[in-house]
């Protein structure tokens, strides 16, 4: 499985409810909305992947498994 925000390969972990969840080596635990993933095919958008990596990290610090919903602030314009 490739990883949503870098696009390396990622283990998609099987789980439940209305996102995907990837463990990448080097983004690591985390899980994206659906929603959000449709949002980034139809209008083209990629992730800023530092940033993203960044927030991340940051958020783990409260949750182990963060979930990216609709982070307008992460994407690379
Ligand atoms: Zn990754």
């Amino acid at each position: 499985m490739i990883c949503l925000i870098c696009a390396g390969m990622a283990s998609r972990i099987e789980c439940q409810g209305p996102w995907e969840e990837r463990d990448c080596p080097h983004c690591g635990h985390y899980r994206m909305a659906d929603a959000l993933i449709l949002t980034l095919m139809e209008q083209g958008q990629i992730f800023d992947v530092a940033q993203t990596r960044n927030w991340l990290a940051q958020q783990r610090l409260n949750e182990v498994v963060p979930c990216i919903q609709a982070h307008e602030a992460l994407l690379a314009l």
